[in-house]
């Protein structure tokens, strides 16, 4: 028990995380939660999934764990694996075990960049089994009552979650996530930037006029996480536009012509 609990204790999270609700999100997340129903966070890159996550975790006061996925992460990546301690073998939990066996919240970060066998061990997870099948312990874990399985995804790419079959699939809460709303951005830029609401509000129309590209091919504009991080750039000394280029436009394309168009929008506002 001691030995599962440890490190799940420095998932816990002590502190209020500062997030700004942009609807009803943090009522139906709660309702999902005591209902033991898994949720499902839809949006574009940077829009606050994972600080939501976070202040979900510290309102039902659960450990979050948090995985980032990638292509070449496999099931014993979140189940589990035999290592080699000294002469001995052990077997260590993954992430998701931990987060099963003791009543964690585990939220696997863009899932649809996991490989397609992951779906496997989420399958059973996700619908009212609730049940982890460790296949190399030959052993099945219920879940702890506490357990929450999150998954996240930006619509605008390729899903994994098509290969979920739809009994599962409709068992997840979907939360639609999307760019706050012009004055709640700018609250969330100036206090997570360190900027004043002025320049806050500069930056967030510069971001909507980016996001104003996607006719023009650009597959996403800029995100809250740019802003925030151009923000930082030009309170350490950078100046403006140059915060706003390394920051925020240089990172949204290499298109010479779109890079062209985003200079004026800068010019345009600062
Ligand atoms: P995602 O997980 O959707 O990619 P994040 O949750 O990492 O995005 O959001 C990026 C950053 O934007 C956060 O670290 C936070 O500073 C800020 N942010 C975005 N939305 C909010 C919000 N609603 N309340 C507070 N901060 C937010």
């Amino acid at each position: 028990m001691g030995i599962d609990q440890q490190p799940l204790d420095k998932h816990r999270i002590l502190d209020e995380p500062f997030y700004i609700e942009q609807g009803n999100e943090v009522q139906l997340a709660l309702a999902a939660y005591r209902n033991r129903l898994p949720l499902l966070l839809k949006g574009p890159t940077g829009c606050g999934k994972t600080r939501f996550m976070q202040y979900l975790a510290w309102r039902v006061k659960r450990p979050l764990i948090t995985v980032s996925c990638h292509d070449d992460l496999s099931t014993s990546d979140l189940v589990g694996r035999y290592l080699i301690k000294g002469n001995e073998t052990v077997w260590v939990d993954g992430p998701l075990t931990m987060a099963v066996k003791s009543g964690g919240i585990c939220y696997l970060d863009e899932i649809v960049e996991a490989r397609k066998d992951t779906t496997v061990v989420i399958h059973p997870l996700a619908d009212d089994r609730r049940e982890l099948p460790v296949e190399k312990l030959g052993k099945l874990f219920l879940a702890d009552p506490s357990f929450m399985l999150a998954v996240s995804y930006n619509p605008g790419y390729q899903s994994v979650l098509k290969d979920l079959k739809p009994s599962t699939r409709q068992r997840f809460v979907s939360l639609t996530f999307a760019y706050p709303s012009t004055e709640l951005e700018q609250q969330i830029v100036a206090k997570e930037g360190s900027v004043d609401t002025t320049l806050a509000g500069q930056l967030v129309k510069l971001a909507q006029m980016t996001r104003g590209l996607k006719e023009s091919g650009l597959p996403e504009g800029a995100s809250t996480r740019l802003l925030i991080q151009a923000a930082h750039l030009h309170r350490d000394g950078v100046d403006l536009v140059e915060a706003c280029r390394a920051g925020i436009t240089h990172s949204l394309t290499d298109d010479p012509d779109m890079l062209g168009a985003m200079d004026e929008m800068i010019a345009s506002i600062f």
